[in-house]
């Protein structure tokens, strides 16, 4: 399977499952453009890390948050290299709390950045898809999306709301050629799960069939092979890549 001659658009491409992502769809042959927020050293390093290996790339800083970057940045991303075929949702946050103590900023941080930029993004490229009649969108869920884990009620929501969009835009697309998946990563080792890991790394293992906690490659491969042409007859799904974690067995 190869991407040569795609052209894919990542969000939070600079660390963690978003630049295993750009890595995995560069080393397939596309030319992946790639936001980032704040953190520009991470993001110089991940473009380095592709040029090495004979890739393209090219970093974007932007606020996923923002209808008109998410506009400006798919209308570049055209005027540069002529198409975009793969869209990956990938930035979120998350701002954990019990109800009680939540405030709303911790509400609409969250929901802003994981679900509403879901939206500004596919939004965005629809209409290219459209008339390429060709495209791959893969969002970025969470198996939190399904668990009852408490202190992720802002999170869940933002997840459970990109599964949902993503069955509803499939349904749309699919007779375009577009294609709309999500996948749903169980515990990756990153920056966003550090603190818990540090504090509970080894009965979380207990609790995942796998003995493992998952690498940003476990998830970048999920990726890739959404990604791909011959991934066609693939669509409105949420592939679960965690170990085993939610099997629910004994
Ligand atoms: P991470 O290491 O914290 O990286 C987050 C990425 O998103 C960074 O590149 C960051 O850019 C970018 N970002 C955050 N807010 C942004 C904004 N407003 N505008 C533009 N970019 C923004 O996170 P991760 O663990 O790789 O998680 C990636 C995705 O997987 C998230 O959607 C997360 O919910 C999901 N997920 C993660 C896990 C896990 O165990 N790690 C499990 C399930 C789902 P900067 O570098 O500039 O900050």
């Amino acid at each position: 399977m190869s991407l040569e001659g795609r052209v894919a658009l990542v969000t939070g491409g600079s660390r963690g499952i978003g630049r295993a992502v750009v890595e995995c769809l560069a080393a397939d042959g596309a030319r992946v453009a790639f936001i980032y927020n704040s953190n520009s050293a991470a993001a110089d390093e991940v473009v380095a890390a592709v040029k090495e290996t004979g890739g393209e790339c090219v970093a974007i800083q932007a606020d996923v948050r923002s209808k008109e970057a998410a506009d400006r940045i798919v209308s570049d991303v055209v005027e540069m290299w002529d198409s975009l075929d793969i869209l990956v949702n990938n930035a979120g946050i998350i701002r954990d709390g019990l109800l009680a103590m939540m405030n709303e900023s911790d509400w609409q941080d969250v929901i802003t950045t994981n679900l509403n930029s879901v939206f500004n993004f596919c939004k965005a490229v629809t209409r290219q898809m459209m008339s390429q009649r060709y495209g791959r969108i893969i969002n970025m869920s969470s198996v939190a999306a399904n668990v009852a884990n408490p202190g992720q009620a802002n999170y869940a929501a933002s997840k459970g709301g990109v599964e949902g969009f993503t069955r509803c835009i499939a349904a749309e697309l699919s007779r375009r050629g577009i294609t709309a998946n999500a996948v749903a990563p169980g515990f990756i080792e990153t920056d966003m799960t550090k603190e818990v890991v540090s504090a509970a790394g080894k009965e979380i293992k207990k609790k995942i069939p796998a003995r493992r906690l998952g690498t940003p490659s476990d998830i970048a491969n999920a990726v890739r092979f959404l990604a791909q042409q011959e991934s066609s007859y693939i669509t409105g799904q949420i592939l679960t890549v965690d170990g085993g974690l939610t099997l629910g067995g004994l």
